[in-house]
């Protein structure tokens, strides 16, 4: 604390001698420089997700896709049951046309009532066979609507999930060379920044979360969200001194956030 209670951490009167212009243009570096450096971080966390992001769009285009293979699957089930149904039918008919025929070669009553009998029986089983028949074409019929809705679905999802999967494809292309001109960027600034005025920066940034500069804004850090003793808060808008938060130690600058 110097007497009049700011924190005047970082002048260098040598420099200074320069005029305030010098410390106006580090300031304005160092803003620069953490604007690159959190750019940075960004991308990298980005290419990291990226590839993530193609695995999981991947994953729910198969699971929109297999709902429609499992209703194909359910259909050539129940096509495979209508049929060996049918062929049962088709037996039943012919055992009871022939059961029918021996009806008129029996010679005693007794022979005739087992006969007509054995005939009953034989259409009940037919009866009961053409109902099943009935129930497995309606179920056929429900799974045809099922696989046209569940095709319909995959269809509007493709076109979704292929546009959706370009982009991403298209952003992992261009991720690299993001980087590349963000790291490129930090080098060109770094050049620029008095060597103790980095080593204050890198200090502050490795212990707090990779954010060293931040705003000010109607007296409020935006580091720590945290109050600034009035007085700084004045001598911040005049920018003569680079000044730290009293709270967190990171690097501030005034800036009217409300105007961004
Ligand atoms: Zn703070």
């Amino acid at each position: 604390m110097t007497k009049n209670g700011t924190f005047r951490l970082f002048t260098k009167p040598s420099k200074l001698k320069g005029g305030e212009s010098f410390l106006k243009e580090q300031i304005s570096l160092l803003i620069k420089l953490q604007k690159n450096d959190s750019e940075t971080e960004r991308i990298k966390i980005n290419k990291k997700k990226l590839p993530e992001r193609i695995i999981s769009l991947d994953e729910e285009f198969r699971r929109v896709g297999s709902k429609v293979e499992k209703e194909r699957k359910n259909f050539e089930k129940l096509k495979k049951s209508h049929g060996e149904e049918e062929e049962k039918l088709k037996r039943g008919i012919e055992n009871l046309k022939k059961t029918k025929n021996k009806l008129l070669e029996v010679k005693t009553n007794k022979e005739y009532q087992a006969m007509l009998k054995e005939v009953e029986i034989a259409e009940g089983r037919n009866s009961e066979v053409e109902d099943r028949i009935i129930g497995v074409l309606e179920e056929i019929d429900n799974i045809k609507e099922e696989i046209k809705i569940r095709e319909e679905e995959l269809s509007a999802y493709r076109l979704t999930y292929e546009k959706e999967r370009h982009g991403v494809e298209k952003d992992m292309d261009s991720i690299d060379a993001e980087l590349l001109a963000c790291q490129k960027n930090i080098g060109d600034i770094r050049e620029k920044i008095d060597a103790d005025f980095l080593k204050k920066y890198d200090g502050i940034k490795g212990i707090r979360n990779g954010l060293a500069v931040v705003p000010v804004w109607n007296g409020v850090c935006g580091g720590c969200h945290m109050n600034i003793p009035p007085q700084m808060y004045n001598e911040l808008q005049r920018s003569e001194n680079l000044i730290s938060c009293p709270n967190c130690n990171r690097i501030i600058y005034w800036a009217d956030i409300s105007k961004k």
